[in-house]
């Protein structure tokens, strides 16, 4: 049930507060992936919250990594990672976007994802936005219809889903 699932957050999600800087308080899902049955569970859950038709769920290096791939699993659904540079073979689509400090590079591989093909954006939780504005910028360069952009964990006071205007947004807990 939702209050179950509400309650699994309380205790399977820490707190490190200024990790990896000052000021930011970090959320660990350690806790969440090493129980057997509350990681099933919201799994099984998230599942629940999709489209059942995704053909592609796109996840970020590197928790997005963790929790796509079950639900890909879940979903009926194949899984494309989107990696650090550096790290994928071949002629991978590329896109640099800007950090607070810097720039990143992204990359997903070449061929991946075929035009039209229903794809599912997701990582295991939403900050500013950056990241996932930047997947999606990326994403669509394959021409693929995003269906959705879908985290574990929204943090809703630093305002990410503003970055995400045009795409149906789900996530299975939040806080302010
Ligand atoms: P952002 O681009 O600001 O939305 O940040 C999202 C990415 O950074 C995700 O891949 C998160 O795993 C990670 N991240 C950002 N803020 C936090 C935080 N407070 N706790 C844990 N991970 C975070």
């Amino acid at each position: 049930t939702p209050d179950e699932i509400e309650a699994l957050r309380a205790t399977h999600i820490s707190e490190y507060p200024d990790f990896p800087l000052p000021g930011v308080l970090f959320r660990d899902i350690i806790p969440l992936l090493r129980d057997a049955a509350a990681f099933r569970t919201v799994i099984r859950y998230w599942t629940s919250l999709l489209p059942d038709d995704i053909e592609y769920v796109v996840g970020t290096e590197a928790r997005g990594f963790v929790v796509g791939a079950p639900l890909a699993y879940e979903l009926g659904a194949g899984f494309v990672p989107v990696r650090k540079a550096g790290k994928l073979p071949g002629d991978p689509a590329s896109l640099s976007y800007d950090l607070e400090y810097g720039s990143a590079v992204v990359q997903i591989p070449e061929g991946s994802l075929p035009a039209g093909a229903r794809t599912l954006i997701v990582d295991d939780l939403l900050a500013t936005g950056g990241t996932a504005a930047a997947t999606l910028e990326l994403t669509r360069r394959f021409d693929v219809e995003v269906v959705g952009v879908s985290f574990l964990l929204e943090l809703e006071g630093l305002h990410g889903r503003e970055r995400l205007p045009d795409v149906p947004l789900t996530r299975v807990w939040s806080l302010p």
